[in-house]
């Protein structure tokens, strides 16, 4: 255990389990209100989600991933052992209650609904990651160049056509491209798009494990305690003080839990009989160090349903959605076919040095995360199921956990994200 004396000496006012993007954002917050602050984590140092993930501060992704007509998609990729979609069937009588919910979340008014909660956290995104960043120094790694996705098909561009027209409505600037203005904005993709859509709010970071170091640093440094260790279950059994209990048999307790613990997280809502529907949407990529080409940009792939980020630490090429549960071992051929693509569509990448990497997206399955009390016990506050956009809505998240922590009325009313409308 790490400690340091002011926190070490009272009863911390927070508990943070979990020391990912999100935890630690949290944890940020907590502690510039002036809280006392501990945070439990099993390797603080270790690998993570957060430190694999493309690098996009994608705010303009504010439609759910259960878009309509994508259960049918889904079937005929599953048929494509490598394709962009698989699921273990082992996992699917695990998954089944969350895979129902999946397919309902496409429904009209579900997705519309859906779509404007999202939008209400990410166009907030930029007031609260820019202090975040300027506080840890992350802004001379910070890129706001906008992304491109890049369509090769006119038959593809024409069927996302509504879902971009309702994504304009929901406050996201867009401005379509021609061939040729794709090639202009991005000269290293091969000559094959015929559409590209220019999102202009879009932004990327020059390496998420690099971002997740520095706030780590500088919540040391503002005074948290670190704890190592595993969280197995919660106990509010003090309800002015409940713990964390740890696999070591240790106990740690504060005024408030904040639990963060990404893709972990459902066991520990469980234990105090709070309900969530939280699976691991594992994915894939590959860094290549010593790329060679020149890109500015993180470029989306609309139809093979992967991204190229040209991150400070090579370019990263990934995507997939894989469900086969948070131990099966990965199957890095998935990270393998996806630079398959990209070398077809960034002719002449160099691989020299290429690193495979997977990690778990904390995936509900209306795409939205569960930030709120838990309605058994308000001292215990959740923070989790960012699926696709926990780096995005990290600082976000952070933000209205402390204001729940300080008792002030969020930012934002949080109903949409409460874990009660998990409740059967
Ligand atoms: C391929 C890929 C690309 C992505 N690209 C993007 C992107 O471009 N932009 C974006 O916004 N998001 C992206 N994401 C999603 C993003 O990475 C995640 O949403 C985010 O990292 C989740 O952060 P987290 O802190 O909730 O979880 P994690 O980073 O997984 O952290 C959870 C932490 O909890 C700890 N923990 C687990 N169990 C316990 C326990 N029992 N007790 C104590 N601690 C525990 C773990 O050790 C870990 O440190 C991507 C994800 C993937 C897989």
């Amino acid at each position: 255990m790490q400690t340091n004396t002011r926190a070490s000496q009272a009863t911390p006012d927070v508990v943070v389990i979990g020391g990912g993007i999100v935890g630690l954002a949290c944890a940020w917050s907590a502690l510039k209100d002036g809280a006392i602050v501990t945070i439990v984590d099993p390797d603080f140092e270790g690998d993570r989600t957060s430190h694999g993930n493309a690098g996009g501060i994608a705010v303009t992704e504010s439609t759910p991933i259960s878009v309509h007509g994508l259960f049918f998609k889904a079937a005929k990729w599953l048929f494509d052992p490598l394709g962009p979609l698989s699921l273990d069937w082992k996992h699917v009588p695990a998954a089944l209650p969350w895979l129902i919910e999946f397919q309902k979340a496409s429904r009209e008014d579900r997705f519309r609904s859906i779509s404007h909660a999202l939008a209400k956290l990410n166009n907030r995104v930029y007031d609260d990651i820019v202090p975040m960043f300027k506080d840890i120094g992350a802004m001379d790694t910070f890129y706001r160049r906008g992304a491109l996705t890049v369509y090769e098909t006119d038959e593809a561009f024409r069927a996302d056509s509504s879902e971009w027209a309702f994504k304009r409505e929901l406050g996201v600037r867009l401005k379509t491209m021609t061939a040729a203005e794709v090639r202009d904005c991005e000269p290293s993709l091969a000559p094959v798009f015929r559409h590209g859509v220019f999102l202009e709010d879009w932004s990327h970071i020059g390496d998420p494990r690099q971002l997740v170091t520095q706030l780590r640093e500088r919540i040391r440094e503002l005074g948290a305690q670190f704890v190592v260790g595993r969280a197995t279950a919660l106990d509010p059994s003090d309800a002015l003080l409940p713990a964390a209990l740890l696999a070591s048999g240790e106990r740690v307790s504060g005024r408030r839990l904040v639990v963060a613990a990404g893709a972990w997280s459902a066991g520990l809502a469980h234990s105090i009989g709070d309900r969530v529907l939280l699976d691991s949407e594992r994915g894939y990529n590959t860094t290549l160090p010593a790329h060679g080409i020149s890109l500015s940009r993180e470029v989306i792939f609309a139809e093979r349903k992967f991204v190229a980020t040209p991150l400070d630490i090579g370019l990263r090429i990934g995507g997939a959605a894989e469900f086969a549960g948070l131990k099966a071992l990965p199957n890095y051929r998935r990270s393998d076919a996806l630079l398959t693509l990209g070398k077809r569509f960034l002719p002449g990448i160099n691989d020299q040095g290429a690193l495979r990497w997977m990690g778990h997206r904390p995936a509900t399955p209306d795409s939205l995360p569960v930030i709120g009390r838990s309605p058994r016990v308000p001292a215990i506050v959740y923070a989790f199921g960012h699926g696709h956009l926990g780096l995005t809505q990290s600082a976000t998240t952070g933000a209205l956990v402390a204001d729940l922590l300080a008792n002030r009325t969020p930012g934002i009313p949080l109903d949409d994200y409460s874990i009660e409308r998990f409740r059967k």
